[in-house]
Parts: structure tokens; sequence; C-alpha cells
């Protein structure tokens, strides 16, 4: 996929820049999109490389889904997509971005004779050449047309100046007149934004409840984009079988194997959310167990000094056969706020955000749920009264197993883990601080990779036990299907 974003869409973006005639290339975009992206009117194929990953035998997948896959690998990844600009999206607004981008202050063609001649004719009511009537027309034209989702995207920006930090995206063209204002603002960026706001808007009025619900409640966390963890890949084999349904999954696709698929042991009918949720599935798979070795492997290597969790009460433990304390017990955790302890106590958990009994109402957002479920680790045990009594901190933390966002505390707890520096505390100003030693990460990179490989592990194993999940009810109902 970056292969493909560097080598032929930054190429061609850069071709449409520059493009004097747009309108008469357009059909050659739209081929390439297909070729690419694929075929979002008709959801006939996916683009190439979708395609020959997930391996989809024709007319295993509705024309619909395809369709609606198209529009989400169309989507920015920040809204679940796979941020893949469509050419033909491209050649609309790169040639005005291109405009507008000689008179800005670094243009190093501003004030150049011809460029002046052209901001003259423009600047006219009735411009005299061709080539500014032509704009004019693609400006008024993209304008008009995308006005409710300019107007999506000036809100957006307002709330962008607001955030501390935040990278502005710059503004849009409304007329022809401020594409060539000097000291304007437009950015190619910024059209492609909402341009994105439309993609989606589209996605949204074709989606189910269902899938609408689940894609609000994955925002703004760390979505498994599988695409995006081949960094991390040293435990994936690509592309394997739970590789392409993780992907599937990430699209909305449809899963293929709930086609016909028998209902589960229990006789609830075989969805995704009701594998995860299914105390029959989910005692088989261990995904608890599982990710809290990975948790561990985080611990050991950011030097946490992991241990298990606190036996309660009895001496040496408790009883054969009962419960011991909480998950995992880690040290040398740096001390930087106010009330903060060095050594953490920590349970986790995986709460399901599409499981009936989590749902958070209509105007629930992304991270309610997982919010939630580390406020009932401190109401739900003793775990947090224990940590008190003993001068530790408890850690509730939890990710959600189908949204894949982390809680706050999780967040909290792993930015404590990956400041660790071999007893060095470095002052860290949040996530930005670069406390890079010869042959050490920095935090950042130390938080990014073991938050990645945490989603990575999670999924993978929800995966696999998903597929064992349908194996079963097949040989369960003894269907005969393969
Ligand atoms: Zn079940």
């Amino acid at each position: 996929m970056l292969l493909t974003r560097f080598c032929v869409m930054r190429k061609y973006d850069h071709l449409c820049r520059t493009d004097r005639h747009p309108e008469q290339t357009q059909h050659l975009r739209r081929r390439m999109d297909e070729e690419i992206i694929g075929d979002g009117e008709n959801g006939r194929v996916l683009g190439t490389f979708v395609e020959g990953v997930l391996k989809i035998a024709p007319g295993r997948v509705g024309r619909g889904t395809v369709s609606q896959a198209c529009r989400r690998l169309r989507m920015p990844t920040r809204r679940g997509g796979l941020g893949m600009t469509a050419l033909e999206d491209v050649g609309r607004i790169a040639n005005i971005a291109a405009w507008a981008g000689t008179t800005s202050e670094q243009s190093i063609v501003k004030g150049m004779a011809p460029i002046v001649w052209m901001q003259e004719d423009m600047g006219r009511d009735s411009p005299r050449s061709q080539m500014a009537r032509d704009m004019q027309e693609r400006v008024t034209g993209w304008s008009t047309d995308h006005a409710a989702e300019i107007a999506v995207h000036v809100k957006q920006d307002k709330a962008l100046r607001l955030t501390p930090g935040a990278r502005q995206r710059g503004s849009v063209p409304h007329n022809l007149k401020c594409v060539i204002e000097g000291g304007n603002t437009i950015t190619q960026k910024a059209m492609a934004n909402v341009m994105a706001i439309r993609v989606e808007k589209e996605w949204n009025e074709r989606a189910e409840p269902a899938e609408k619900h689940l894609a609000k409640m994955r925002l703004g966390g760390d979505i498994s984009n599988p695409f995006s963890v081949v960094p991390t890949a040293q435990f994936l084999r690509m592309p394997d079988r739970f590789y392409r349904t993780a992907l599937m999954d990430y699209l909305l696709m449809a899963n293929p194997d709930a086609k016909g698929s028998p209902p589960c042991v229990c006789s609830s009918a075989a969805t995704r959310t009701h594998f995860m949720t299914c105390n029959k599935v989910c005692k088989k798979s261990q995904a608890h167990c599982h990710f809290g070795k990975v948790v561990r492997c985080m611990a050991q290597a950011t030097g946490a000094n992991p241990r298990t969790g606190e036996a309660r009460g009895a001496k040496g433990g408790a009883p054969r056969g009962e419960k011991t304390g909480a998950d995992l017990r880690v040290d040398n955790l740096p001390v930087l706020g106010d009330g903060e302890k060095s050594t953490g106590i920590i349970d986790w958990c995986l709460p399901i955000a599409m499981c009936p009994t989590n749902w958070p109402g209509e105007d629930g957002k992304s991270g309610d749920v997982e919010a939630k479920a580390e406020a009932d680790k401190i109401t739900g045990n003793e775990y947090h009264a224990d940590a008190a009594r003993n001068g530790y901190e408890f850690y509730g933390v939890a990710l959600s197993k189908d949204g894949g966002v982390f809680g706050d505390r999780f967040t909290e707890l792993m930015r404590r883990m990956a400041a660790i520096r071999n007893g060095d505390v470095y002052e860290h100003d949040g996530r930005n601080e670069y406390g890079y030693r010869e042959g050490m990460w920095s935090t950042k990179n130390v938080y990014e990779y073991w938050r990645k490989v945490l989603v990575v592990q999670m999924v993978i194993r929800r995966e696999k036990y998903i597929d064992q999940a349908y194996a079963r009810a097949r040989a369960f109902w003894g269907s005969g299907q393969p």
C-alpha cells in the first residue's frame, strides 16, 4: 500500500497539479481508480491490492458490500478508512490548489509577469482568457457541488483552531477571486478533506445501524488498520486467513463465513459480536491470558519488572484453584505527577463495544465503553483498595475487543511504562518527549510500538477464535458445510 501511495498516487498527484485540462484526462483517472481502489459505483470489483490480499471469489460478497468497502478505502485513516484519495477527486482539485499556491508568500513564481497577468485576468468580472474562464468554471462548479460538505469542513476547522498543537488544514475556494488573492490559505489538503467528508456521508447513507454504531465506537481509537501494522509484523504471516478477516472487519465488510453458517453451539445466531461475547466460545479462547502475556512482554521490555499481581489475604497466595489477585504488578514506574506511585497493580479486560449490555445509548461515543469498563474495575473488586493500602497505584485498564480503543487509564499506564529508562527517569513532555540515548528508543517510539503490538495481538487472537467458533458450530450441528 505504501508503495502504491508513493509510486503511483504521489506522482500522479504532481501531474494533476500542472494539468491544464483536467476535464479531458478525467476518464483516464477514473480507470486508474478502478484499478487501484475499485469500482465503487457498481460494486463489481475491489482494487487490485485489496482484492489481492482478500482473495474474494467473485460473487462471494454482494455488490453493495464491495461498493461500501470502496468508500471506506477512500475515507481518511482517522475516520476508519485507508486514506486513499481517488485520483478522480484529485483531478478536480489539484489544479485549483496549484493556482492558489502561486500567489502564496512562499511561491517562487510569485510576481512573475505571466502569473501577474493571469491574476489580473482572473480578477476581472468576466475574464478574457480561456484559461481563466476554465478555472472559473472549475472553481464555482466544485464549490457549489460541495457546498454542504464545505460547511462541515469550516466547522471542523474552527474546532481545530481551538485545539492546541493541531495542524491546520487550510481553507477552500468559494470563487475565482479567492484563488488569486495574495496570501490565500487554500490547500489541496483542505479540499481533499471536503471530498472525504462526502465519501463518509455516502457511506453513512447506505450503512446498517449496527455498522454505523461500530464505526462510531471505533473513532479516535487505535483502530487496528491491518495495513498500518506491517512494521510490527513479526507476529503476522501475511496475508493469512486471519489477516484477511481482520482486514475485512476493518473495512466493515460482511464476513463471508457468516453466510449460511449454522448457529453457535449455544443456539444463538452466529455473528461476530455473539462469538466475542458468548461464554462457551470465550472460555476456550483464553484471550485474556494471551493478552496478559503481551502486556507482560511490554513490561519486561520497558524494564517495569513484571510480577504476578498481589495474592490477596492469604499468606503465600490464594489457595489452589481460587482466584489470585489482580493480573500483574509492575515496578519502576516514573513518578511525575502528584500522587503517582512507582508500583502499579494492573488488572485488564477486553470489553466489547457492540455487546448489548455495553450499549451506551444513541448519543454514546467512542471511548465510553472502555471508560465504563475501567471504572467498573475500581468498584467491582477490592484490588483498588488493596493497592491503596499498600501504597501502590491501581490500574484497571481496558481495550475493546471489537473497537480497538484503549481506555484512558491504559494509555496512561503505557505512557508511564514507556518512559522507564533503566531506572533513570526523564522529565517528559507528554508523548513528544525524545529521551533518546544511544541504542534506546525514545519514549514515543516505545509507546507507539507497544500500542500497535497490543492491538495486533488482540486482533489476531480474536480472529482466530472467531474462526474456530464458526468451525465448531458447523461440526456441532453437522451441517456438512466446509
Ligand atoms: Zn454462543
